[in-house]
């Protein structure tokens, strides 16, 4: 809620004229409390995870069949009743987990600075927290996930999540609600540790959905802005860590992949794909030899074939 009865109030304690989105934000937000708008936060997840895996959802279904080529794992398929229920257990965990907590965290984003007033912060101000939000997150990230991967708790939590041997975006929160809570934590000690306007709040987890249904898509499409992001993983990356499953010693990492490089985790991943190259390259020679289908086929194996030793733990 704002401390102003009118626009011309706010534009005499700013000491300037609003800005265009200034004069929205107050129009918004002048008469709703600020426990509302920080339960915003879990309204935009709902909705956004309904629209922005739709995409993802069509192709995989064969609505745009000039795309299956991009697919990384091209012999898995999902029907839309495995799609539709795989929505419908992450919404029912946003409701009976996320909801919750977002509800009695409230005076936590209070305490630690999470502010509703004017001024809007810059471009260039929420560029900057967002890009500290996603490191500080990745590295925790990297390691609870490292953790998850232990005998006990791969078990008891994370095997739900490796459910999907082939990711699909919609399962990208697909998980143990243990899980979902455990790894709420970096994705909330980013903002707590540079706290910041909620409107970059809000922004922050909505892009970090973004980035966590791309990664999940299980389609690597070459156009895809994300490859123009220094050490971004994307889609290969974390297909490669979700189709090695339990024995997975590589790809922890979220996001990037320089913590993977520095603490040695990404040697299978590597292995595999410089492998997989040098087949691609055999394959193309006798490329007219073989048809599609069991090319698509002998993928498959290659890879299953491929998977380095080091990525295998002890069986
Ligand atoms: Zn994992
Ligand atoms: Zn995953």
């Amino acid at each position: 809620m704002l401390p102003y009865q009118n626009l011309r109030e706010a534009e005499e304690a700013q000491g300037r004229a609003l800005s265009f989105a200034e004069k929205f934000w107050f129009r918004y937000s002048a008469d709703k409390p600020d426990y509302i708008l920080h339960y915003h936060n879990i309204l935009f997840l709902m909705v956004f995870y309904t629209l922005a895996p739709l995409p993802y959802v069509l192709i995989g279904l064969g609505w745009f069949k000039n795309m299956d080529r991009y697919k990384i794992q091209p012999k898995v398929k999902d029907s839309f009743s495995n799609m539709f229920k795989c929505y419908k257990n992450v919404m029912s965990s946003f409701l009976l987990v996320v909801g919750p907590l977002q509800v009695i965290s409230y005076p936590t984003i209070k305490w630690i600075g999470i502010r509703t007033s004017l001024p809007l912060p810059s471009l260039w101000e929420v560029f900057l927290q967002i890009m500290v939000y996603f490191i500080i997150e990745d590295f925790g990230n990297y390691w609870i996930h490292r953790l998850l991967h232990s005998k006990w708790a791969y078990e008891k939590i994370h095997r739900i999540h490796h459910e999907y041997s082939a990711p699909i975006g919609l399962a990208a929160p697909y998980a143990h609600w243990a899980e979902i809570l455990i790894l709420g934590i970096p994705a909330f000690l980013a903002p707590a540790l540079v706290p910041g306007h909620i409107v970059t709040y809000w922004l922050w987890f909505v892009l970090r959905q973004m980035e966590a249904i791309e990664t999940h898509s299980g389609y690597n499409f070459p156009w895809s802005p994300t490859k123009y992001i220094p050490f971004y993983g994307g889609a290969e990356y974390h297909d490669y860590h979700h189709f090695v499953g339990e024995q997975s010693q590589s790809n922890f990492a979220s996001v990037f992949t320089y913590c993977d490089y520095i603490y040695g985790t990404d040697k299978g991943y590597n292995y595999q794909k410089q492998a997989l190259e040098k087949l691609a390259k055999l394959r193309h020679e006798d490329d007219v030899l073989v048809d599609s289908s069991s090319r698509s086929m002998r993928n498959q194996e290659e890879r299953k074939h491929h998977i380095s030793t080091e990525d295998r733990k002890s069986q």
